[in-house]
């Protein structure tokens, strides 16, 4: 089952439309750590980590 992830789950306040597709639970987090860059996130902390994981839903 594929994996999504909305950005504004995590960011509610940013007002990102983007959302994560993946195969994989690791999948999503690779990529969402990617897209975190676009939101000035350059450290991906475990509290934000657990955040992810916690919206991931299946697609
Ligand atoms: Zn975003």
């Amino acid at each position: 089952m594929a994996k999504m992830l909305e950005c504004t789950k995590i960011d509610p306040s940013s007002g990102c439309k983007h959302v994560v597709r993946g195969e994989t639970v690791e999948e999503v987090l690779q990529k969402a750590a990617e897209h975190a860059k676009e939101h000035s996130i350059r450290q991906v902390t475990p509290e934000l980590i657990e955040r992810v994981k916690a919206n991931i839903r299946d697609a």
